[in-house]
């Protein structure tokens, strides 16, 4: 096996075709054995549920070297455990969670030689997702559907680094307001992307959406929860059912308490408390935290303490324990690394 000749370094965060990818069948009531296959396209009657009604969910996750040389993901098992819930919200039957795991070690060892070294800031991400694929006309969930993985080696989210962002209080709802936003599914991210590229076109590299109900409380961004640091360094966390559980969140919390002995809360955090934090950060698998240096509420401007230059340092120590732990230098929980065998 040679890794592949891509220039590891300058990659962006884009689509590269690989050489495998993972599907499953549900038909009459059941999925089938699944396989890989070499065939990227995938072919629909003009009539399939997901075209028709959006009935489609998706997942993210990572596959990287660590630094002595394993081919790793991280915490694939809450990926399966989040999609399930994703498809329960759309009607779409579930993937069993052992396969789903199966999955993504088959399609990241067919395509090792697609996975960056180590170092080179780039990763192999993956996207499972599963979607209604027979003709549906009727308003009703699909009676067939199609599980899929693919894989695509990509570099960092934000190019520059960790150069902190400009975001701004959106106008927009993230999710329709009835819920979904605690679902991953296109369905939300077909709705934020008037306002993200409204927001871009205004020089903004992110919207932060408040709750839809009240407009008072921060939920997340279009694909990243928010984290914030108060002035006595403790991590706080909106909570809330219509945001998405990121699993970057969850784990950068048991690190705060676990590792740094930091205290840590998820809460309802009202968007009044946000100009008196000293830090402020999106997290997500692409990017696992971007620093926010500036929130732009219609005009008025929140300039967070820690500046424009660069990290927080308590961002800047949750992010360096997390991509420790995530590349093998620091011991993780039990569980939190899979490796690919
Ligand atoms: C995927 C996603 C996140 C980040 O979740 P991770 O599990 O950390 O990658 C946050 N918000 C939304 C809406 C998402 O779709």
């Amino acid at each position: 096996m040679a890794k592949k000749d891509i220039n590891w370094g300058e990659l962006g965060f884009g689509y590269i075709q690989t050489d495998y990818r993972y599907v499953s069948n549900w038909k009459d009531g059941a999925w089938d054995d699944g396989a890989l296959t070499t065939d990227a396209s995938v072919v629909l009657n003009e009539c399939a549920g997901v075209l028709q009604y959006a009935q489609t969910v998706f997942e993210g996750l990572k596959a990287y070297t660590t630094e002595d040389g394993r081919i790793v993901t991280f915490r694939p098992d809450l990926n399966a455990e989040r999609l399930e819930q994703s498809a329960k919200r759309l009607e779409i039957p579930a993937f069993p969670q052992e396969r789903f795991i199966d999955a993504v070690k088959q399609v990241v060892k067919a395509n090792a030689d697609y996975v960056p070294p180590f170092g080179s800031g780039a990763t192999l991400y993956l996207r499972p997702y599963m979607f209604g694929s027979n003709p549906v006309i009727g308003v009703k969930p699909a009676t067939e559907y199609q599980f899929r993985i693919f894989c695509t080696p990509v570099g960092p989210y934000f190019k520059g680094g960790a150069k902190p962002l400009t975001i701004k209080v959106s106008d927009y709802d993230r999710a329709a307001p009835c819920g979904t936003g605690n679902i991953k599914a296109g369905l939300n991210y077909a709705m934020s992307l008037h306002a993200i590229v409204t927001a871009h076109d205004e020089g903004y590299a992110e919207n932060m959406y408040l709750d839809s109900k009240t407009r008072t409380n921060v939920e997340e961004t279009g694909g990243a929860n928010f984290l914030f640091i108060t002035k006595d360094g403790k991590v706080v966390t909106p909570k809330s059912d219509t945001i998405l559980p990121s699993i970057t969140r969850r784990s950068l919390i048991y690190v705060a308490q676990h590792y740094l002995g930091l205290e840590a809360e998820e809460r309802v955090v009202p968007f009044e408390e946000v100009k008196d934090m000293a830090e402020c950060g999106l997290c997500g698998t692409a990017a696992v935290i971007s620093p926010v240096g500036k929130i732009v509420d219609h005009g008025k401007e929140i300039c967070l303490p820690s500046g424009m230059n660069e990290m927080g340092p308590i961002t800047k120590k949750l992010y360096d324990t997390l991509t420790g732990i995530q590349m093998g230098r620091i011991e993780a929980p039990e569980g939190w690394i899979y490796e690919i065998g």
